[in-house]
């Protein structure tokens, strides 16, 4: 088994874990009442996996990450289970441990660039300020640093123009004296990518990555995370509606819903066979070759209202192939088929 070849993520061994989400619930107080924007949620995600989590918007994917990493904005609060990461509850972490981690092990890109980078300062500064917080560039010591700072300097923007070209960046050397808004935003993504990357994280959290780019810039990114993680062996969580996208990019797939996980596998034995019937509108969804614009079909309906979500499955009212049960049980559990993939639906 462990020859090397990747296999699904049913065929790991244990101690390879390196995040453990356990019943990982995180609650909204609304006005309407509580809403779980993650809910009961488990999964395992081993070093240097490429994991999709996919599902439309306000499914709960965002939530997921930020639940991760304790970043939930009050007054969200994760009510319920834990995360571990390389077998240590997060829950029981201090700030500043927190920190730290967010520092240095679990990195996190965004869909919006600008959000992370400061538009005040030059891009290749951003970068070495990075690249000096993690000590990539270590600092001046002794006193008489100062007298070699010209020559440590050199150095530096060395360090600056390499981490720039290493994600793709051209001309890295004028790039790194504009200011963000002087790049493309399929440049600034690779600059923030760059400044995530600065710390040598064991895992990348990515959260719609490209969604903000056109389709080339897209396909580049893309490219871009499969180099760090096959390079540095780097985990990475890909958050994107874009089935499409976690299809060509990932070897396992988690499909979310109203906050639960309705369907998790091999991204493979998932395209080429989904399970639930929601999985199977999401791919219906895909434009592909060889089928005409007018015959690709939306799920009808809307995303539910969490605060007012149906008994059962929340995927029901939407459901082609619902049966009266559905919507008659508590809640749905999930179900491990024999080739170890998990659906949450009662056809099975
Ligand atoms: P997505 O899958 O699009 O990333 P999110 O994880 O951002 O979805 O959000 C899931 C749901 O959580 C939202 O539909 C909303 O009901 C709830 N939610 C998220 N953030 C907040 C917030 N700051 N305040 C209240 N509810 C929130
Ligand atoms: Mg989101």
């Amino acid at each position: 088994p462990e020859s090397g070849v990747r296999h699904g993520m049913d065929e790991r061994t244990p101690s390879n874990t390196l995040l453990e989400l356990q019943e990982l619930t995180t609650v909204f107080p609304t006005r309407r009442g509580e809403v779980r924007a993650v809910n009961d949620l488990s999964f395992q995600l081993h070093r240097g996996e490429k994991l999709g989590i996919v599902g439309e918007s306000g499914s709960g994917k965002s939530v997921t990450l930020l639940s991760i990493l304790r970043l939930v904005a009050d007054p969200g609060r994760i009510t319920r289970g834990d995360v571990l990461f390389r077998g240590e509850r997060l829950s029981e972490k201090s700030g500043k441990e927190m920190r730290q981690i967010r520092g240095k092990d679990i990195a996190m890109i965004f869909q919006d660039p600008m959000t992370t980078l400061n538009p005040a300062f030059r891009v290749g500064d951003q970068v070495r300020e990075s690249l000096r917080i993690h000590r990539v560039i270590p600092p001046s010591q002794g006193p008489l640093a100062r007298l070699f700072d010209r020559k440590r300097r050199a150095g530096e923007i060395q360090r600056v123009q390499a981490a720039m070209a290493d994600v793709g960046i051209p001309a890295p050397e004028e790039s790194s004296r504009r200011y963000p808004h002087q790049f493309s935003g399929g440049m600034q993504q690779r600059a923030l990518i760059a400044i995530a990357l600065s710390c040598e994280p064991q895992l990348l959290l990515a959260d719609e990555p490209t969604t903000a780019l056109d389709v080339t810039i897209q396909a580049q990114i893309i490219a871009l995370l499969d180099k760090i993680n096959r390079e540095h062996g780097t985990a990475i969580v890909l958050v994107t509606h874009n089935l499409g996208l976690v299809a060509e990019f990932c070897e396992n797939i988690i499909v979310m819903y109203a906050g639960q996980m309705m369907e998790r596998g091999p991204t493979e034995r998932v395209i080429e066979a989904a399970r639930h019937p929601y999985t199977r509108g999401l791919l219906r969804c895909l434009p592909r070759i060889g089928v005409r614009q007018d015959e690709i079909l939306p799920i009808p309906g809307l995303v539910p209202d969490l605060a007012e979500l149906p008994t059962g499955c929340p995927f029901s009212p939407r459901c082609s192939e619902v049966l009266p049960e559905c919507s008659q049980v508590d809640a749905i559990p999930l179900k491990t088929l024999p080739d170890g993939r998990s659906v949450r639906c009662l056809l099975y």
